[in-house]
């Protein structure tokens, strides 16, 4: 292996020294037999001992699965939940989810029907342990785990108790880190915060936004990391894009205060998005998860493609720091082609090293 290829890792591991690690954003599609397919919001085919075994047969399919592909980083595909914020919400006391309110989400993109904050915010009990047990039991590589972010969670939420959107957030902060702190002593490598909302909330995002997701990651000795996307390729998100111009800068109102957080590393959407790419390098110290794999496409992307992407984005991002990703979540993906997709992510990036070399 050229020496331009290692990175500063410990000589003995030759996974942990190699650079352009491959990873997800997190979700895969569910198998049909596990819940419906193609939706952001599935219904499961079961339920009760059923339901959770069929849950543990889809988490340990897609384990495999990544590890055939060639994924470096590998997650549990969010097999479990049903959603990616709800999926946490329904392990949390405090919140009535028999009344559900309709309420206008990132900055009234979409309309959903939400459940209400009736009461102090408490955890019920562990939310993700027995997938990331049973993932971490199964898989040597490296294990992603994700959690929405507090401020994506204050956004998808009413509130009729702590009626202030910090405090709020807060609370689910303090939430969310008894949960990562037990995912990490499960052996979870990385756990990354899902905030889409901070491509909303720009100004949010600099006065407490960055403070709550710090609350969430405080005292982690893992990596850390931060997913900021545009959204998955529904309608509605598509519909927003078409707003947002030649050129989206969002991205540069928020990285440098990213840059100065505490968190290890920021998962980024990049592919057939306007992102200015030398907007990366206002995130100097940081890992940078670059999307080169576009989640709201049904077409395949080809090596090359994923390639030029990698080393447009090493122009700025020593290759070290550099980790090949999806832009998004594949949930409401269909199988096969996520499957291809994983890949095609895989080939990209050998080809991007090679030429690297
Ligand atoms: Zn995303």
């Amino acid at each position: 292996m050229a020496a331009s290829l290692i990175g500063d890792a410990t000589p003995t591991d030759h996974n942990r020294r190699l650079v352009l690690k491959t990873t997800i954003a997190g979700s895969l599609p569910k198998p049909s037999w596990l819940a419906e397919p193609a939706k952001l919001w599935p219904a499961w085919r079961s339920g009760g001992e059923e339901l959770a075994q069929a849950k543990r047969d889809a988490t340990l399919l897609w384990l495999k699965a990544q590890e055939d592909a060639g994924v470096e980083i590998v997650t549990d595909g969010e097999q479990s939940r049903q959603h990616f914020v709800h999926g946490f919400l329904e392990a949390v006391e405090g919140i009535d989810f028999s009344r559900k309110v309709k309420m206008g989400i990132r900055n009234n993109r979409y309309e959903a029907m939400v459940p209400v904050v009736t009461g102090p915010l408490r955890l019920k009990g562990r939310v993700h342990e027995t997938e990331a047990r049973l993932a971490r039991a199964h898989t040597q590589r490296q294990l992603k785990f994700t959690l929405p972010g507090p401020m994506t969670i204050v956004d998808t939420i009413a509130d009729e108790h702590y009626r202030d959107k910090v405090k709020l957030a807060m609370a689910f902060a303090e939430l969310l880190n008894q949960e990562a702190r037990a995912l990490e002593k499960d052996g979870v490598d990385v756990i990354q915060f899902d905030e889409p909302a901070f491509n909303v909330y720009m100004d949010d995002v600099k006065r407490w936004g960055i403070t709550a997701l710090e609350r969430a990651a405080k005292g982690l000795k893992c990596t850390t990391c931060v997913h900021i996307c545009y959204g998955y390729g529904i309608p509605a998100n598509l519909d927003w894009k078409r707003t947002l111009g030649d050129e989206w800068r969002q991205y540069e109102e928020i990285f440098p205060a990213l840059a100065k957080s505490r968190i290890d590393q920021v998962s980024l959407e990049c592919i057939h998005s306007k992102v200015p790419i030398e907007l990366l390098k206002l995130l100097k110290g940081k890992d940078v998860l670059i999307g080169v794999i576009d989640v709201a496409s049904d077409a395949l992307e080809t090596p090359q493609q994923v390639a030029k992407v990698i080393a447009a984005a090493a122009k700025y991002v020593a290759p070290r720091r550099l980790y090949p990703c999806t832009n998004c979540g594949m949930a409401p993906m269909d199988r096969e082609l996520a499957l291809k997709k994983l890949q095609a992510l895989v080939a990209g990036t050998a080809l991007a090293r090679k030429r690297l070399r």
